[in-house]
């Protein structure tokens, strides 16, 4: 897979995509990312990227010109692009495995007040987001899709079933993991972790993963298809729960 990241800024990559995944992807040749400057794509002696906004109003808006003729330069007819706005759709889990699967993604960075709307209406192909919050540049948000994406290539993570089992894989947050020691400040590991009952310890991770969920995500639980034991578990644990969620597990 290739990612093109569109960016004033491409020191800004040079810490994030030099370790983990990301750097085992590059490594293992499953993945290359370029970086295209769009102030090289100017003609002026100043180099400008940005301009005043029409209509008047603070802030400086990247310019339409420098921006298409960075993307063009690195197009493919199988390339997707994608504008990366906090008015974009959400990105989560399941736009992350798409991306994966793509041979080319071109990912514009924004910064100050954001592109002029015509790259929006007429370079991209999608507009995504990476949360309800308004960042300096679309930087930080494309190491987020990258580091995302990265991850479900083929040998960029060791145990690839690891990924399987993560939060969103199935649709639900994942189960709570402990390691050694087995008692640690008074507070002990579940003692069926410790059994080696390989079916009892999927029965319990698959039941806590869906308590998890219920209490913080209850919304993913919807797509999910539940046996008659694991509803009654739901029913029981959460039942034990204060009303006003005051309980073990709310970590706000
Ligand atoms: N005026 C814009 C915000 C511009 S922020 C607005 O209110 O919608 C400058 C740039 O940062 C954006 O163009 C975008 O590329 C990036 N950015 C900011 N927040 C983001 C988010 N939540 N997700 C993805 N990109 C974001």
């Amino acid at each position: 897979m290739r990612i093109h990241i569109v960016s004033l800024f491409p020191e800004y990559f040079r810490g994030p995509f030099d370790c983990g995944p990301v750097r085992i992807a590059q490594k293992k040749g499953v993945l290359e990312i370029a970086f295209v400057n769009p102030r090289d794509f100017t003609s002026d002696p100043h180099r400008t990227v940005d301009d005043y906004p029409f209509g008047g109003g603070p802030g400086m808006v990247l310019k339409p010109e420098p921006l298409f003729q960075a993307v063009e330069s690195v197009l493919q007819p199988d390339s997707h692009v994608v504008l990366l706005s906090p008015q974009g759709t959400m990105f989560h889990q399941d736009l992350a495995r798409q991306f994966s699967q793509l041979p080319h993604l071109v990912l514009i960075c924004g910064r100050y007040k954001g592109v002029d709307e015509r790259v929006r209406l007429a370079l991209a192909n999608t507009e995504v987001s990476i949360g309800d919050y308004v960042l300096a540049g679309g930087e930080a948000a494309a190491v987020v899709v990258v580091e995302a994406v990265a991850r479900l290539l083929p040998g960029a993570v060791g145990d690839e079933d690891s990924v399987a089992s993560d939060s969103f894989a199935a649709g639900l947050l994942d189960a709570p993991y402990y390691t050694r020691p087995a008692e640690f400040r008074g507070l002990v590991v579940p003692a069926v972790l410790l059994s080696g009952d390989h079916a009892q310890v999927a029965r319990w991770r698959r039941c806590q993963a869906l308590l998890t969920t219920a209490r913080h995500r209850p919304e993913l639980l919807r797509n999910q298809v539940l046996s008659e034991a694991e509803r009654e578990f739901l029913s029981l644990e959460l039942g034990k729960e204060e009303p006003d969620g005051q309980k073990e597990g709310n970590r706000t």
